[in-house]
């Protein structure tokens, strides 16, 4: 069976990883658009949940190498007072780490794993999916090449669509679907050299987006220098018509957002420091795609950001494609027909991811902020209890993980 993979990012490096694992005998090809792979993004969380798949994958000490293994989330008010802190991976007690992580050190992970298992005659760079189509047997698809060239059309089985949130794949099934959604929110992210704070591995969220803005601060890389210093990545959201181009690589301005959080300066963390010595700063919208109903199409399917675009929060943008990439390789396995695993794929993943995309919108694990800024009008308070109870805080957080497919019980299951 051969198997074109459309994108080599982080869901078709993984989908490539998963059929190999299964498939010693398929071919399986990745084109990916860029004329070359480069470190591009900025941090990413990699919650239990994904981390098993790495981890089944044989990835675990490689992606710990490069990686910060978080120790608990925190939810701090933005007059920095610290609501909850929440262990997190192993030290919730889960069989599995969480790690916070460079984008670009995920993917050379992913890359690199490929190309030793697979060739790096698998991965074809400067291919750019512009059409496709697709009979009995098979599927058809056709590249551009780096500045236009021309390129063999290519035949394969089956075609997997994870060619991102601009997919070309989902456009030619959705093509009145129009650009992603702009919910009104807009994301400011930068990286920062500074020394650790808190546990020195702290997820932390702070602020309510809806009152004061928000910030989520935590470490992707750790001892860059002999000064025992970490790269810590920082994301703001602020509630604002102002959107950036839908590009991870658009670039951005300080003063659009500082004046946000210029008097965030706690004894655990000065934020304006954090964001004013940033090497850089990068711009995103808050977008995402209203969810639909059907992802795969005779022998042609989604995957990630082009089959489920959601907001990048909770950790789920990276691991739902990676999770995704298991549930097709393990569906394609069990079915020996490709039209018959796409479809049992889709059945599988379909509700669960369609459900994130949503709470994601509505109620991301930082509501617990959002409740005690909204209880406390934004004052200090005095005593947290006459505020919220613990129950309270517990419960939003496990519902969050119970969606997203990170609590205990479900990754037990698996
Ligand atoms: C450059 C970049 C930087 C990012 N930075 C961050 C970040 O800092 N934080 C964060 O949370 N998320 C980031 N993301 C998004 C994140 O990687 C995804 O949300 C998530 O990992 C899901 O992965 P995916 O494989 O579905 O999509 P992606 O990782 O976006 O991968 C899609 C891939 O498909 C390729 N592609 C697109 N169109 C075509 C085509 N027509 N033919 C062939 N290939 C095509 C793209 O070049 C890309 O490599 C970034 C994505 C990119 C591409």
């Amino acid at each position: 069976m051969k198997a074109l993979v459309i994108g080599g990012g982080i869901g078709g490096l993984s989908l490539a990883l998963s059929l190999k694992a299964r498939f010693d005998d398929m071919e399986i090809h990745v084109y990916e658009a860029a004329s070359e792979f480069k470190p591009l993004g900025l941090g990413i969380n990699l919650m239990p949940h994904c981390v098993r798949v790495l981890t089944e994958l044989g990835l675990q000490n490689n992606l710990k190498e490069v990686a910060v293994e978080a120790e608990e989330f925190v939810f701090a008010t933005h007059n920095g007072q610290i609501i909850y802190r929440e262990p997190t991976g192993r030290y919730a007690g889960h069989e599995y780490p969480h790690f916070s992580i460079h984008r670009g050190d995920l993917h050379s992970v992913l890359l690199q794993a490929v190309i030793e298992r697979l060739g790096a005659d698998r991965v074809h760079t400067g291919h750019r999916l512009v059409e496709f189509s697709q009979d009995d047997a098979g599927v058809t698809a056709v590249f551009a090449g780096f500045e236009g060239a021309a390129i063999e059309p290519v035949r394969g089985d089956f075609q997997v669509g994870a060619d991102g949130v601009h997919s070309v794949v989902r456009k030619s099934y959705y093509p009145n679907e129009g650009a992603p959604v702009f919910h009104g929110i807009n994301l400011w992210r930068g990286v920062t050299k500074m020394r650790p704070f808190l546990s020195g591995a702290s997820a932390t969220r702070i602020g309510a987006l809806h009152r004061t803005g928000k910030l989520a601060v935590y470490p992707i890389r750790n001892n860059i220098d002999s000064e025992g210093n970490q790269l810590v990545n920082w994301i703001a959201e602020v509630v604002t018509d102002h959107q950036a181009p839908v590009d991870w690589s658009a670039p951005g301005n300080l003063e659009d957002f500082m004046p946000y959080f210029e008097d965030w300066r706690f004894d655990w963390l000065d934020c304006k420091e954090l964001l004013s010595s940033s090497e850089g700063v990068l711009s995103y919208p808050m977008v995402d795609r209203d969810p639909v109903d059907q992802w795969t199409f005779g022998r042609v399917t989604l995957l990630g950001d082009a089959a489920h675009p959601m907001y990048p929060r909770g950790g789920n943008g990276g691991a739902q494609a990676i999770l995704d990439a298991e549930a097709l390789a393990k569906a394609l396995l069990a079915e020996n027909d490709p039209n018959a695993a796409l479809l049992a794929y889709e059945k599988e993943r379909l509700p669960i991811v369609n459900n994130i995309v949503l709470t994601n919108r509505s109620t991301p694990p930082d509501s617990i902020i959002e409740v005690v800024e909204q209880r406390t009008n934004g004052e200090r308070f005095e005593s947290l209890d006459e505020v919220i109870s613990l129950e309270e805080i517990q419960e939003i957080s496990l519902g969050y993980q119970r969606v997203a497919g990170y609590d205990k019980e479900t990754i037990a299951g698996k």
